[in-house]
């Protein structure tokens, strides 16, 4: 018998992406949305799906469903790249322009896979602390891109897991500063008030990525796209797997951008729970960060953070434990959910803290 093969040795102490996947009846830790996308986005899809020639490999550049895309945004479709899950999207970019001998930075506390990826392509991470209330402290700029040189700079907004939407005057300096490629991670973008999508020109070495995965109710596509100038779309084009993208995943994405207003109405429900549930915590003995997107970060104040996470999945309430997460001490994540989960959620955990 073959002895259990090593892998790369500079992969050897990485752990997996977790998330703990328990089945509890109100599931608010992952930040899909509670709703799922409307019957006539399904019926018609089910009938589209009927009608690929599955025996043939689907478009290879996916050039329909870029187009709806790019329609969708006012911009070229050759500024367009199409991906399964944005984390595909950044496992391309980070191939292209990271990888084995160059660096990648992050400003912590932020989204764990653009490291953990970034660390799969071989890349070294660097990472620079966030200033007060979680912001990108943008005078300390200058001296951290002269510190570490990164070939790619990640900015998460709406960031996950805080919530905080970066000033897009962070962001022009950000771009202006960084020495390599700027990627702005926007999964949350249509929860928060501006986008770096306006931002993107050919003279500028930056790139918006988007998914399918939360305001869209698509997790269960994987889908995610980027926009980005053109000599950059045709560098990832020739870096991704051939015929990377399935013609039902295609179809599916294509046809749900012509039910935008649904998905502006599940967005306007959740933004206003959130507010909800924001007016709520001001009254309960915990801290939090008011949020750009469909998840609140808090941190309870008299009481152990990984202690309320597991009180509350004793009651059928799973949200995020980020306690034990650098710069995260004490925190948790609580994704938006429907009405009736946000008053579960809330009744239970004002039982847990006033025990
Ligand atoms: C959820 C999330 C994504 C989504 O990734 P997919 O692969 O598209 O599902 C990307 N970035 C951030 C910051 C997220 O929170």
């Amino acid at each position: 018998m073959v002895a259990r093969l090593p892998i790369r040795d500079d992969l050897q102490k990485m752990d997996g992406y977790h998330s703990a996947q328990v089945t509890v009846p109100v599931r608010l830790n992952t930040n899909e949305s509670p709703y799922p996308p409307p019957d006539e986005f399904t019926t018609e899809l089910g009938r589209r799906i009927a009608d690929i020639a599955w025996n043939r490999y689907p478009d290879r550049t996916a050039s329909a469903l870029r187009a709806a895309i790019a329609r969708s945004h006012g911009v070229g479709v050759d500024q367009v790249f199409a991906g399964n899950g944005s984390n595909e999207i950044l496992q391309t970019l980070l191939l292209a322009y990271a990888g084995a001998g160059r660096k990648v930075l992050t400003f912590e506390p932020t989204y764990q896979l653009h490291a953990h990826i970034a660390r799969i392509t071989g890349a070294e991470v660097v990472s620079a602390p966030r200033g007060a209330d979680f912001r990108i402290d943008q005078s300390k700029l200058a001296d951290v891109f002269s510190t570490y040189s990164p070939d790619v700079t990640f900015v998460c907004s709406p960031n996950n897991p805080t919530g905080v939407v970066e000033d897009e005057e962070t962001v022009r300096a950000i771009i202006e500063t960084a020495p390599g490629l700027v990627i702005v991670d926007e999964a949350y973008a249509q929860f928060a008030s501006w986008s770096a999508i306006d931002l993107v020109d050919e003279s500028r070495a930056l790139v918006v990525t988007r998914t399918y995965s939360k305001t869209w109710s698509m997790a269960a596509a994987r889908l995610g796209y980027l926009v980005g100038p053109k000599w950059l779309v045709e560098e990832i084009d020739a870096v991704v797997l051939p015929y990377h993208l399935d013609a039902a995943k295609q179809i599916a994405g294509a046809l749900a951008l012509e039910f935008t207003n649904d998905m502006n109405s599940r967005v306007r429900e959740i933004v206003a729970s959130r507010d909800q549930i924001e007016s709520a915590f001001s009254t309960l003995p915990v801290d939090f960060w008011p949020s750009g997107a469909n998840f609140i970060l808090f941190r309870p104040r008299s009481m152990d953070g990984r202690k309320v996470w597991s009180e509350l999945v004793e009651k059928g309430v799973l949200i995020r434990d980020c306690s034990s997460w650098p710069g995260l001490t004490n925190c948790l994540r609580v994704t938006i959910g429907t009405p009736e989960e946000n008053d579960l959620f809330l009744k239970s955990l004002s039982e847990v803290l006033s025990k």
